[in-house]
């Protein structure tokens, strides 16, 4: 599977879910980025790492449920959990996933920050990066 095609079917798994979800997706991108698996902006802007495409199809859905859940749902709370739950079932083994992948990357998984404009999440800073 070439990379273009791998692009294309998590493109489309993006708006399958979106669709599924009942969210505006107002720009997606799939792009390199040095620490962050994903962002997303109140806007509906979402960008994903292009790091994802090389992962499992149950990675991308966590992923994406992740960040389509914060257009409604700006934070890691009960709420989220509980929709993430009912979704995805058992999303913490693609959490666990993610986060072995970051340390291959040579990087650990941060805490996210959010503030009123934009929520970054699942962020992963390099060892010795400046934050
Ligand atoms: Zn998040």
């Amino acid at each position: 599977m070439t990379n273009t095609s791998a692009k294309i079917r998590f493109k489309q798994c993006v708006y399958d879910w979106a669709t599924k979800l009942d969210v505006q997706v107002a720009w997606l991108g799939v792009r390199p980025m040095q620490n962050k698996w994903a962002s997303c902006s109140t806007e509906g802007h979402l960008n994903f790492n292009t790091e994802l495409l090389n992962m499992d199809e149950e990675v991308w859905n966590y992923v994406i449920v992740h960040e389509l859940l914060h257009f409604s749902v700006p934070n890691h709370g009960k709420l989220w959990k509980s929709l993430m739950r009912l979704h995805l079932g058992e999303y913490e083994v693609c959490e666990a996933a993610l986060q072995k992948r970051a340390q291959k990357l040579h990087t650990a998984v941060d805490e996210m920050a959010d503030n009123r404009q934009t929520v970054w999440c699942l962020s992963f800073t390099k060892p010795g990066a400046q934050q």
